[in-house]
């Protein structure tokens, strides 16, 4: 099942059945006001509930096209946990030594994003050239935790999975390298777009094999597959959790493939009125324009 957030008079949480959605506040046995209390309420009985609801009729559902998304977690409560360099040709392609170095990581690079909020499908990418002028894109998946562990075994993992979305790991280049430290350049205001939807782990199979890309104004930028992570999402959950508590709706992004902006020679950074294309089999196509202010 796949679900989103929307305004309607505050946040609201539906699922979407085909072109509708259904809207879940006031419609389930349990109180869910938001995609964070889906996720903290969720057992097999709740999402039996829901699929009951999808095929009985009863509920007024409304077309998605007449809400307003929000991304699927538009105010994380923690960071967003994210990785760099998890895909071997991206490693390859970096080669800005402000930045980092063109190794292939042995360990996991976490770093974090500020999202607050997280922009929605649909919504601009904005930014001025005061701030910056080498803005980069990088499509990536992105899992949500389902519930607190620590020291989680790789083989237990799926257990912590709540679902998948999509998030643009929108970066300043020259930010990223003037600081050294990714943080800021990774978390200006609109950085973050996530969704279209927040996918449930049933709808995908395990391990996640789901082929990613990225389109610039239609042009395929990046084009992989998740399978082709360096740390795949057991190992990331295992050993991000050692001796760190991982919680209910926090989102770790997994890194991104080859093709980003930077990689190119002249580099390809993102201009005003650029279309931004993220798409991941089985979750959706996230698109944001670009407006340079
Ligand atoms: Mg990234």
């Amino acid at each position: 099942m796949k679900f989103i957030s929307y305004f309607s008079r505050g946040e609201q949480v539906g699922v979407l059945a085909g072109d509708k959605v259904i809207p879940l506040q006031n419609n389930l046995s349990v109180k869910i006001n938001s995609m964070l209390d889906l996720i903290e309420n969720t057992t097999a009985d709740l999402l039996d509930e829901i699929e009951s609801i999808m095929v009985d009729n009863k509920i007024t559902s409304l077309p998605v096209d007449s809400v307003k998304l929000l991304a699927p977690i538009p105010y994380p409560r923690r960071n967003v946990i994210c990785l760099g360099k998890n895909y071997e040709e991206h490693a390859r392609e970096i080669k800005m030594t402000k930045i980092s170095d063109t190794g292939i990581p042995s360990a996991p690079i976490y770093f974090t994003k500020m999202a607050s909020p997280a922009i929605a499908h649909g919504d601009d990418i904005r930014f001025s050239c005061q701030n910056t002028c080498q803005v980069d894109y990088e499509v990536e998946l992105a899992v949500v935790i389902a519930k607190e562990g620590t020291n989680i075994k790789a083989d237990e993992a799926e257990e912590y999975v709540w679902g998948y979305t999509i998030v643009n790991d929108v970066t300043a280049r020259d930010l990223q390298g003037k600081h050294k430290q990714w943080y800021k350049g990774k978390s200006l205001d609109t950085f973050c777009p996530m969704g279209p939807a927040l996918v449930h782990k049933n709808a995908i199979p395990f391990p996640v094999e789901l082929n990613i890309q990225c389109r610039i104004n239609g042009e395929l930028r990046q084009n992989s597959n998740t399978g082709n992570m360096i740390f795949d999402i057991p190992y990331i959950i295992s050993d991000l959790s050692k001796g760190m508590t991982l919680k209910p709706g926090d989102i770790i992004c997994t890194g991104t493939p080859s093709g980003v902006g930077m990689g190119f020679e002249p580099h390809k950074f993102l201009n005003n009125g650029d279309i931004v294309e993220c798409y991941i089999e089985g979750i959706g196509r996230l698109v944001n324009t670009v407006a340079v202010i």
